[in-house]
């Protein structure tokens, strides 16, 4: 039984095949690989994109799915997440997507080794859909060719699963990865160059990976006025002038602090073009660990 709850878990033909699926299913509509399978989605935090991709992904290649809603559901009357994933399983789904608060869950699951376990995001540390599907656009954006190209992750990244597991997909994969961001957001231990100015960078990169300051895992306000991190930190097109440079976001995007406006309209930012990438990349991943091809 093969999980993901990290890309780690992927050898590199795996990942080959995977980029390769998901750019046949972004040409034509796939066969209904997927008929006899039920998954079931698992979300202890919100989601937009994640959630509905993995449903749509699924459904594409006829695939069933049931959403539980842990709010409504017995974790609220004290039941162990164990216990939880154990019950659920017993109503023998092929696989159970997981995003929990806690970098640790999906992995603990996997364990149990009753169902194939999707991290579809776990705390600070993971989310290998996002980091996959990052990958297939920066490809997609090159023409196959990213060995020796330059990333610079840009804002939350210390609390940030995206910055992680795209820092250890892409420098895997060969990109150089710089880290840009107030010295609060930046890691204290890596082995990557950091930077607090973003103009220093802008001659340097290829592409930007803009991301949002995770609240949520603030244990105390880190700025109070975003607005005067923007003035440092938001991607403009004052700031982009004429470079060729490839924008990204995981979203959800915080407009005018993460980028402006006017460069989520650029042509250079694929903002959406990710989102579209994501249902490719998932219906890629569901073939992978559902059919083991
Ligand atoms: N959607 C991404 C995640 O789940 C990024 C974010 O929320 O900032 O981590």
């Amino acid at each position: 039984m093969q999980h993901l709850v990290d890309t780690n878990n992927l050898s590199d033909a795996q990942i080959d095949n995977l980029l390769f699926d998901a750019a046949n299913f972004k040409q034509q509509r796939p066969p209904q690989l997927l008929k006899d399978k039920l998954l079931i989605t698992l979300f202890f935090e919100p989601s937009t994109r994640t959630r509905s991709s993995f449903e749509v992904a699924a459904k594409r290649l006829g695939a069933s799915v049931v959403h539980l809603d842990p709010s409504r559901s017995s974790t609220k009357k004290g039941e162990s997440l164990a216990d939880t994933f154990a019950n659920l399983c017993a109503m023998e789904p092929d696989g159970v997507i997981i995003r929990h608060e806690e970098n640790e869950a999906p992995g603990q699951l996997a364990n149990m080794q009753m169902t194939t376990v999707i991290n579809a995001g776990a705390g600070n540390y993971a989310h290998p859909t996002q980091a996959l599907l990052d990958l297939f656009t920066i490809k997609e954006h090159f023409g196959g060719d990213i060995e020796g190209k330059t990333i610079a992750i840009v804002g939350d990244i210390v609390n940030s699963r995206v910055a992680s597991s795209g820092i250890r997909l892409l420098t895997r994969m060969g990109m150089k990865v710089v880290l840009v961001a107030p010295k609060p957001f930046l890691p204290q231990s890596s082995d990557l160059p950091q930077y607090e100015n973003l103009e220093a960078v802008l001659d340097k990169v290829d592409v930007i990976m803009s991301l949002r300051a995770q609240l949520e895992r603030h244990k105390k306000p880190i700025f109070d006025d975003y607005e005067a991190y923007a003035e440092h930190y938001c991607i403009t097109k004052k700031r982009l002038g004429s470079r060729n440079i490839l924008v990204l976001h995981p979203g959800p995007v915080m407009r005018n602090i993460d980028i402006s406006d006017e460069v989520l309209e650029d042509p250079r930012c694929k903002v959406l073009e990710q989102v579209k990438n994501g249902v490719f990349i998932r219906m890629a991943i569901l073939k992978l660990l559902l059919l083991d091809c």
